[in-house]
Parts: structure tokens; C-alpha cells; sequence
């Protein structure tokens, strides 16, 4: 097990949904934002398909959650780029044309660190994130050799390390201490998602909303302290580290 990487100049990070960076590597984005670093979110798909209600208007879905990430983007303290490459939620594939974009941002953003889904996670049902995952592998790849995409022409771009959220098999913690309350912030950003990912509903009465609020914080704290725990540190954030790129 590892501890803290450097903080890199440049990270990106890259998520299935709009909300999918803040739960897995939120803390860690603000860490590295209040060091200095340029923090860039690329989100893979639409969201289009957050919501429980049959009746919702999609398209506006779509608008609402891309408002929102850049909210929590900011929450971060994060003051590089939201990028959205628009893929129907639920329908991402890990294709040349994905992946084609994928390497495309690398190398325009040129991070020091990339950060997605770890895809081998086992038992994963979602495909957006193991599609997700297997796209900044790849991208990564494709970005930091010459005769990828030629055609971009763009520089080709070699990270110094890829870090993989909800990691099947962690190997590296980032220590978070005193940045809790940065990636809660950033979460409760997503306020189109607090029923169907956070178990929040608005629609109770106050006291029982602020209890599931509650319920909700304390489990995202409670999950720091035990990626904390692997390394000695009150509040932590793991992953899995590949840093031979
Ligand atoms: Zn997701």
C-alpha cells in the first residue's frame, strides 16, 4: 500500500455520469485543488437516464446535470474544465470512437494524473462505469503514443499515473484528512440525484429530509475513514495505482 502521490500540476478525472467523480476521488480533487493543481472533469455520457420519475423530460434532465457537475466541480475548489462527450446514459461503449475522444482530451489537457472507474471490478453491474473505466485505460494508451490518431494533431501526452476509483484490488490511498466536508459539498451539488443515488426525498417532511441527509453524510464520511484506516489516516480516499504508464 502506497500513500500520496506527489500533487500533480494537471489531474483529470473521468466518469461514466455526471456525480461519479465526486463519490469516487472528491476529496482527493480537492485536496490537490487547494495545492495548486489545474483539476479537469471529462463526464463519458449524458446522464440522461438519472432519474426514477417515468414523466421526466430527458433533454432538460441532461441540461440540469451538466449545471450540476460544473456546481460541484466548483465545490471542489476545481477551476479547470467540465467536459462532456454527450454518449446516451446507459449506453456507453468502450469503442475507437470513445476512445478516440478519450486520447483526444488527454492530450489537449495534458494531465499529470488521470483518474477513472477501475473496470475490473468484480461484480459490477453498471456498464457506463465499467465502459467508463476501460475508456481511460485505453485513452491513456492511445494519448501517449505518437501513431495513435495522428490525425488529431495534438502532441501525444504520457501521464505520470493513472489512479482507479472503486477499485477491485486497492493498492494506493490518498490521505484526505480535512476535506470531507469539500467532496459532501460537491455530492450534495448533484440535487437532481439526492432521491435515486443519495436517498434523500425532498418530498418528506423537514426533520425526516435532514435525518436521510444525515444518514447520507454519515456513510460517505464513514467510507473515508475506512479507505483512511489502510494507511493510518483519519480520512482517505483509495484507489488503485498504476503508475507504469
Ligand atoms: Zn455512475
Amino acid at each position: 500500500m502506497s500513500l500520496n502521490l506527489p500533487s500533480p500540476a494537471v489531474a483529470l478525472a473521468i466518469g461514466a455520469h455526471p456525480d461519479d467523480v465526486e463519490f469516487g476521488c472528491g476529496a482527493t480533487l480537492a485536496k490537490w485543488s487547494a495545492a495548486g493543481a489545474t483539476v479537469h472533469h471529462l463526464i463519458c455520457t449524458d446522464g440522461s437516464k438519472g432519474s426514477w420519475d417515468p414523466s421526466t423530460d430527458t433533454a432538460a434532465l441532461v441540461v440540469t446535470r451538466q449545471g450540476e457537475q460544473r456546481a460541484a466541480a466548483e465545490a471542489l475548489g476545481a477551476t479547470g474544465e467540465c467536459v462532456f462527450l454527450g454518449w446516451p446514459d446507459g449506453e456507453l461503449d468502450s469503442g475507437l470512437r470513445q476512445r478516440w475522444e478519450v486520447a483526444y482530451w488527454i492530450r489537449r489537457l495534458q494531465p499529470t494524473v488521470v483518474l477513472g472507474h477501475d473496470p475490473w471490478k468484480r461484480y459490477r453491474l453498471h456498464p457506463d462505469h465499467r465502459h467508463a473505466g476501460l475508456l481511460a485505460v485505453e485513452g491513456v494508451v492511445a494519448a501517449r503514443d505518437p501513431h495513435f490518431f495522428p490525425e488529431q494533431q495534438l502532441p501525444h501526452h504520457r501521464p505520470e499515473a493513472l489512479l482507479l476509483f472503486e477499485a477491485d484490488e486497492p493498492d494506493h490511498v490518498e490521505d484526505v484528512t480535512g476535506f470531507a466536508d469539500a467532496k459532501l459539498a460537491a455530492l450534495h451539488a448533484h440535487t437532481s440525484q439526492l432521491l435515486s443515488t443519495m436517498g434523500i426525498d425532498e418530498s418528506a417532511s423537514g426533520a425526516e429530509v435532514e435525518r436521510q441527509r444525515q444518514a447520507f453524510d454519515d456513510a460517505i464520511v464513514a467510507r473515508l475513514g475506512d479507505h483512511g484506516q489502510l494507511e493510518r489516516a483519519t480520512h482517505g480516499e483509495a484507489f488503485k495505482l498504476i503508475a507504469d504508464l
